[in-house]
């Protein structure tokens, strides 16, 4: 006898190893089954759990099938049909592609396959027992695939124990089936829990699939179109006042695979900017379509994580169109609604009395002011490139501020808190209150960005007394509170003095002005940094804007409505709340009938 150590592991000691790469719990089973019917060309899967898995995961398909042979190969490991030669290895278009999904479970559980190869008048069953030979017999049964996956893990009973509460396992199950569905809208899903049926999806477009499973309503999510000639971008994401408190209603599909991206979520986290508070996190499902030669998806086992050639490109495609999306959703009405956003950036806004007409660039976000008659001073962007009004562009804002739109000025207060005015679509009821509060965000925003410190300087300095915890929220927040015009000093004794403070602060306000501030950052918590420029203007413009109840002159009304309109996002708060809601005529007309 040798003296040598090393030996070969037999198959099912080296599958039960290679198992706990793949099938590390009943979810992870569940998703490859199911991704093995897609792979299959199913149009209708059911999948029927028990005890969240670990006593049954049924899963029946009606794709395409196999024949005995392949029902054979089926749970031999590095046996697939889906790759053949390195070329294929580089233009992945299935989900499964390893060969070993089958392979691991039958080494950790027993397992049952029975299958009917479209065309065929027989199908087959395939019995399994972890270390044991599979057996194969003759068996009816409709075109398709059965799975049946039974006690899972009942001989590895380390990784049995390490499994969580029933409850927590069918949490995992029920996310997977819930990530597929959404995945693929096209197909039919059909979800049980034992006998009780937790979601049955017909085949549909995508925002239905998503008020079925994430129960949205239609009107809260915002149609995404994007991405240029090599990649698309598609789906919806949900307006500000849908967001959740976590990141479970957030997916991104490659080329129809789940897939998690830290960038990409920031990249449509970035197109909230303003939008949200900190720990609010917004809906989406994106579809992501690009050539499979372009990305690279042998990454991990279990496939998550995707890499792309270009990943630089991708995030600015994915921002550019959600951020587009969520700019053309502005519920004012406009002539440049239905024309793509990059052809026509420029987006008249109401114009009252003589005032000069005034134009934004959507694009850029920028404001710009004058007269547009023909001939007169073309329109300046930022920096250098100077461009003129095109034909097209003066028609459209010749339009809008014709004879017909310019006495639609008249603005009327209801309540003392609603003001209510007409568009080409109908009425406009504007909360002044959180008009305000936007017009002020981005006044203050953009002070703090102009690195304007003007704020206006007091002539004495005044003195307050602030609790322990605010002034340890003041030293955190001094740059920003100094960005946005308050001059603090804090003294190592005594009272702190405040020397300047922004220029809408009523004299005699400033310390109660200084407390709303740093009790709403207090009750923030803590900030990244890049955020924390905004929560102090959310804050400021939350506490100076003019309160609901408070009487309005005609031309304060006339000129909240101008400022509004000529800020960046001037439908919603910072906080994410409507600033005001248009009624079209179509349901004025409705309700007289
Ligand atoms: P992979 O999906 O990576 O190819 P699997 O172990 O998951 O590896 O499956 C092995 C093979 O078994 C697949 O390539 C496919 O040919 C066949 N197969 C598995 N599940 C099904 C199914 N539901 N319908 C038809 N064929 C299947
Ligand atoms: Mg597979």
């Amino acid at each position: 006898m040798s003296d040598a150590l090393i030996r070969i592991l037999p198959d099912h000691l080296a599958n039960q190893i290679a198992a706990g790469e793949v099938v590390q719990r009943p979810d992870s089973v569940v998703k490859e089954l199911v991704e093995n019917a897609i792979d299959a060309g199913a149009t209708s899967i059911t999948v029927v759990v028990r005890e969240a898995g670990k006593q049954l995961i049924h899963v029946i398909d009606d794709g395409k099938g196999m024949v005995r042979e392949d029902l054979e190969l089926s749970i031999v490991r590095h046996a697939t049909s889906k790759i053949a030669s390195d070329q294929d290895l580089h233009a992945i278009r299935t989900l499964g592609f390893r060969g070993e999904a089958l392979a691991s479970i039958a080494a950790v559980a027993d397992l049952e396959v029975r299958s009917r190869r479209i065309g065929q008048d027989v199908g087959y069953q395939l019995i399994s027992r972890p270390g044991t030979p599979a057996e194969i017999r003759p068996g009816g049964g409709d075109v398709g695939t059965q799975v049946l996956v039974r006690n899972l893990f009942y001989n590895v009973p380390a990784r049995r124990k390490f499994l969580k509460s029933d409850l927590t396992e069918f949490r995992h199950i029920s996310e997977t089936m819930q990530r597929m569905a959404l995945a693929r809208p096209d197909l039919r899903f059909t979800f049980y829990d034992a006998d009780t049926l937790v979601f049955d999806v017909r085949p549909a477009e995508l925002r239905r699939r998503m008020q079925d499973l994430l129960k949205v309503r239609s009107q809260d999510l915002v149609s995404v179109e994007g991405g240029d000639r090599d990649v698309a971008v598609e789906g919806f994401v949900g307006l500000p006042s849908v967001a959740r408190q976590s990141r479970s209603g957030q997916y991104f599909f490659l080329n129809g695979r789940p897939i998690s991206s830290r960038s990409l979520g920031h990249a449509v986290i970035s197109a909230y900017e303003h939008l949200l508070d900190a720990g609010q996190h917004p809906l989406f499902v994106l579809h992501i379509t690009v050539d499979p030669q372009r990305v690279d998806v042998n990454v991990h086992p279990q496939k998550h994580e995707v890499k792309f050639e270009d990943e630089r490109s991708i995030y600015l495609l994915v921002q550019h169109a959600v951020t587009s999306a969520l700019q053309q959703h502005n519920v004012i009405p406009s002539f440049l609604a239905d024309v793509p956003l990059a052809e026509r950036p420029l987006q008249s806004l109401p114009r009252h009395g003589n005032e000069p007409p005034t134009v934004v660039n959507r694009l850029t976000g920028e404001i710009q002011t004058g007269h547009l008659a023909s001939g007169v001073p073309p329109l300046r962007s930022r920096g250098s490139d100077v461009r003129a009004v095109t034909p097209a562009e003066q028609r459209g804002i010749d339009a809008l501020f014709g004879r017909e739109e310019t006495d639609a000025g008249e603005a009327l207060h209801v309540g003392r808190q609603y003001i209510l005015t007409t568009s080409a679509e109908g009425l406009v009821v504007i909360d002044q209150h959180a008009a305000h509060e936007r017009i002020l965000f981005e006044q203050a925003m953009r002070r703090s960005n102009e690195g304007d410190r003007g704020g206006q300087a007091l002539l004495f300095a005044v003195d307050v007394r602030l609790s322990p915890s605010h002034v340890a929220i003041l030293r955190e927040y001094l740059d920003e509170l100094t960005a946005l015009g308050f001059r603090v000093e804090i003294t190592s004794k005594g009272p702190i003095e405040i020397h300047a403070v922004p220029i809408d602060v009523q004299p005699g306000n400033e310390q109660q002005t200084l407390d709303a501030i740093l009790q709403s950052l207090e009750e923030a918590g803590r900030l990244p940094r890049e955020q924390r420029r905004e929560r102090v203007a959310a804050a400021f413009a939350a506490r100076q804007a003019i309160r609901r109840g408070q009487p309005l002159t005609a031309s304060e009304m006339r000129a909240l409505i101008q400022d509004l309109f000529s800020c960046k996002v001037p439908q919603l708060t910072p906080h994410g709340l409507p600033t005001y809601v248009v009624i079209p005529i179509d349901e004025l007309t409705q309700r007289f009938r």
